[in-house]
């Protein structure tokens, strides 16, 4: 934890399915005590590997519906016929106490959250190193059905092309290299200025008698 106040950084991540983001984004929270995943909700389907309330928490549509009414998602999207959205208040605890906070959403999502918290929120798009590359670990995935994951592939193209929308770019071709590269966005982010409050007071400090 920083020893003055700080304002926690709405660190969002989006990429193509098979980009590699969970995996990056798996690791980052390991490494980033100060750092909190948001958990979407979903009407998806659960996957044969996924956890309820550490993936996501999986809901009806009547349930995510509700949310919607009720003002309780930050932001929220239809993605391949499944929707998906933010709660509210866990984010706004964790910022409030300094944490910054890991969004796994895609670019509507992260439009969405830009447009209403421009100050808080820094992007990173993540590419796959090629087609080919993209294909194939979507492939070795495998977890959905297959038509699934055939038009996960069609709708590639469509994610990629928002890459322009965000701060940062990295290109998956190595993970650790862009593990390291994600983690140095993040760590650049926090240390601006403006994010950190108490720094009047804490220089004062440092300058008085
Ligand atoms: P998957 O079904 O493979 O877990 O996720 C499909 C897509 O939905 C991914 O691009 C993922 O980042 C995105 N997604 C997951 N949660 C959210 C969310 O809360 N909001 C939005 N807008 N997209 C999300």
């Amino acid at each position: 934890m920083s020893i003055i106040a700080r304002r926690g950084v709405m660190f969002v991540l989006s990429s193509p399915s098979g980009a590699g983001k969970t995996t990056i984004a798996r690791r980052l929270l390991e490494e980033n005590k100060d750092l909190t995943l948001s958990i979407s909700v979903t009407t998806r389907e659960k996957r044969p590997s996924e956890v309820d309330g550490r993936d996501y928490l999986f809901l009806k549509k009547n349930e995510f519906d509700r949310m919607v009414a009720r003002g309780e998602l930050l932001e929220h999207a239809e993605v391949f016929g499944n929707f998906y959205g933010t709660p509210k208040d866990p984010v706004e605890d964790a910022l409030a106490s300094g944490k910054n906070v890991l969004f796994d959403i895609d670019w509507q999502g992260a439009e969405q959250l830009r447009a209403t918290m421009p100050e808080d929120v820094v992007s990173v798009f993540i590419l796959p190193p090629s087609r080919k590359e993209l294909e194939s670990r979507l492939r070795r995935r495998a977890e959905d059905p297959d038509d699934v994951v055939k038009a996960r592939m069609e709708k590639a193209s469509g994610e990629i092309v928002h890459w322009k929308d965000y701060d940062h770019v990295v290109i998956n071709q190595d993970l650790e290299t862009a593990i390291r590269e994600v983690a140095g966005i993040l760590t650049g982010a926090t240390t601006r200025r403006e994010r950190q409050p108490g720094l009047e007071a804490f220089v004062a400090s440092l300058l008085r008698e």
